[in-house]
């Protein structure tokens, strides 16, 4: 979807969700640079939770980049918009706290095009705020599909292969594959064995504790002679 500008300084809220690896940021990437190229000014901002890829630029998985800026609040990102940015870009909009849609309201209002890219549920199915209320304000919602990394259907949900940890546990395809909705909850139903995780860790991937092998006195002493 290709929005134009309806009338001038006139600003509305474009949304654009769906589950992991569906497109999300690549079309928010494609968005902002559309924009770019026809010399608007515009503005791209990322949570500070979200360093996967690269702290200055949003990075989609198949390495699309755009430069933006890390911030850690939606208030701060209210105040970092510059008065003559036609364009806001953002992306992972469901790691912000709940003033987001207040933000990006008064940013449209003000006249801004406001992009956001979000996953709009959760690892259990479950809608993740702030995005349900983005939704409801936004003018123009596009909801990206991936596939089914099981069956091949349609995937619009992201399943954690990871059993433990809270709701936001950073990863990419090491953590993460997108599913369908028969997928998604046969894989919740069957619990494969938990990899080791980090405590409290919600990025930094975990490593893996290097093995110390035991030998049993016995065997201990038989390897000595050989
Ligand atoms: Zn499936």
């Amino acid at each position: 979807m290709d929005v134009v500008r309806h009338l001038p300084n006139q600003g509305w809220i474009e949304v654009i969700v769906g589950s992991m690896f569906s497109g999300k940021s690549e079309e928010l990437i494609r968005r902002l640079r559309r924009a770019q190229i026809a010399r608007q000014k515009v503005q791209i901002f990322k949570p500070a939770v979200d360093t996967r890829y690269a702290e200055d630029a949003i990075v989609s998985h198949s390495e699309m980049r755009i430069a933006s800026r890390v911030v850690a609040s939606s208030r701060t990102l209210l105040d970092l918009v510059e008065d003559d940015t036609e364009v806001v870009g953002i992306d992972e909009g469901q790691f912000f706290d709940q003033d987001l849609p207040a933000v990006v309201n008064e940013l449209a209002d003000r006249g801004k095009r406001v992009i956001v890219a979000g996953l709009d549920q959760d690892y259990l199915g479950k809608p993740f705020e702030p995005m349900p209320q983005l939704l409801a304000i936004a003018e123009y919602i596009t909801k990206t599909l991936a596939i089914c990394m099981v069956c091949g259907a349609p995937a619009n949900r992201t399943y954690r292969k990871l059993k433990r940890g809270g709701r936001v546990v950073v990863g990419g395809a090491d953590l993460y594959e997108a599913r369908c909705r028969r997928c998604f909850e046969l894989g919740r139903r069957v619990r494969s064995p938990a990899p080791q995780v980090t405590p409290g860790g919600t990025d930094a991937p975990s490593k893996p504790r290097p093995r110390v092998r035991r030998l049993k006195p016995r065997r201990r002493a038989a390897r000595r002679l050989r």
